[in-house]
């Protein structure tokens, strides 16, 4: 008999499971803070549990965690853990420490459909959604291993904010992504706030609506061209979700969302997408001006342009340092918010975009991003000084 994964459920999920035992709800707060809080795993160690229920539970139910591949530290304190998910692949966790916050990035597929160009687990290509039992898996395996490396007492933190930034598009698995940022926000388990759970999409318009009628977290798109043209090369989906609807999503999610901003991810692609020509289209794009999107639509937003990270395959290179300040400004003097990403654990591939984990290729992504790159090539841009 196959035992029921626990770490499958929110509250409603756990409180139905045992209403279906004739099992109260208040037993379900009770689960939910052994496992997530406690950490405990061993139903017979659940002592303020009824011992029929623990027997119960004991016989089919489990806390499945997910095999560890291995664990490396970076020197800056980053830690990266490859998890097994079966069949060959492996997904990957990161922790970055930093002075007054400790930031868990998770992944939500094994692999990713999406394809873009500039991303490494995009190359990789896609084998499976994880269940919401494999992304909250990532999460409850790092709290504890942290907490107890860190000795921490009761109420201190190591992890205090989760970013859906790891391997996969979290959106496209989103059945099994919401009961876990349910589970993230849930006072009985980790007790998040709205504003330190993010989700990063490459921009499912209609999804993002959903998102804020259902659990409307921390919102960063990742935008990286601000015309249809380039950001159709640059992240497939754009063709289906073009910036006309996904600007507007933006603004709408922005009603409901726990910060009065949306983050823009931007990847610095040296000759793509980094002119300052470019910069004042993105601009325009934010401020309603641009022809990509409605007239008059303004996005408050703050813009978080990250350095890419080069992987072989790609055949892309970082902008300097000096054009990605000249872009920064550009933003900055029309009143904008721009922001630089360091960039953490690139000695151990933890950076943004290093994520490739093991994925076996059910799609064939791989191959078709290497025609697509024959088809379209990405043309250098001529405009503007380089460095
Ligand atoms: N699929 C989601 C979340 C995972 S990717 C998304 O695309 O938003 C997390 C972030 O890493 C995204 O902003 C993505 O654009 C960025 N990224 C991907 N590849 C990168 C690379 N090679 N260098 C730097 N950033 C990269
Ligand atoms: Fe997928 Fe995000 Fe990578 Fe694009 S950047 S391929 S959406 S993980």
């Amino acid at each position: 008999m196959k035992l029921v994964n626990l770490l499958d459920f929110d509250l409603d999920g756990l409180a139905a499971w045992c209403a279906e035992r004739g099992e109260k709800r208040f037993r379900a707060v009770q689960l939910l803070r052994w496992i997530h809080q406690k950490g405990e795993s061993d139903f017979g160690r659940m002592t303020d549990l009824a011992r029929s229920l623990r027997e119960k539970l004991a016989g089919h139910c489990e806390v499945r965690a997910l095999p560890i591949v291995s664990e490396h530290q970076s020197a800056d304190g980053t830690v990266k853990w490859l998890f097994d998910v079966g069949s060959g692949n492996a997904i990957e966790t990161v922790f970055i420490p930093e002075a007054d916050r400790g930031t868990l990035c998770l992944s939500s597929q094994a692999g990713c459909a999406v394809g873009c160009r500039f991303c490494s687990t995009g190359h990789q290509g896609f084998s499976r959604n994880l269940s919401t039992g494999e992304i909250l898996a990532q999460l409850w395996h790092a709290e504890h291993a942290l907490r107890a490396r860190l000795a921490l007492k009761p109420g201190e933190r190591a992890i205090t904010n989760v970013v859906m930034m790891g391997m996969g598009e979290p959106l496209q698995n989103y059945g099994a992504l919401l009961p876990a940022l349910r589970v993230m926000l849930d006072d009985h388990a980790y007790g998040l706030s709205r504003r330190r759970v993010t989700v990063s999409t490459s921009g499912m318009a209609r999804l993002i609506d959903r998102l804020r009628e259902d659990c409307p977290v921390a919102l960063a798109v990742s935008l990286h061209a601000a015309n249809d043209d380039l950001r159709d090369a640059l992240v497939p989906l754009n063709r289906k979700h073009p910036l006309a609807d996904l600007m507007q999503s933006c603004q709408h999610y922005l009603a409901r969302a726990p910060r009065d901003f949306i983050t823009f991810e931007y990847c610095m692609l040296d000759g793509v997408n980094d002119s300052p020509e470019q910069a004042q289209e993105l601009v325009d794009l934010v401020n309603g001006r641009s022809p990509c999107t409605v007239p008059g639509l303004r996005v408050p937003c703050k813009i978080n342009l990250i350095p890419f990270n080069p992987f072989p395959q790609s055949g892309l290179r970082r902008s300097p340092h000096e054009r990605v300040l000249a872009f920064a400004r550009v933003l900055q003097d029309a009143g904008l918010v721009a922001t630089i990403r360091k960039t953490r654990g690139d000695d151990i591939d933890a950076a943004c975009g290093q994520l490739a984990g093991e994925v076996l290729d059910r799609t064939r992504i791989h191959e078709r991003l290497q025609r697509r790159r024959e088809i379209i090539p990405i043309q250098p841009v001529a405009t503007g000084v380089r460095a």
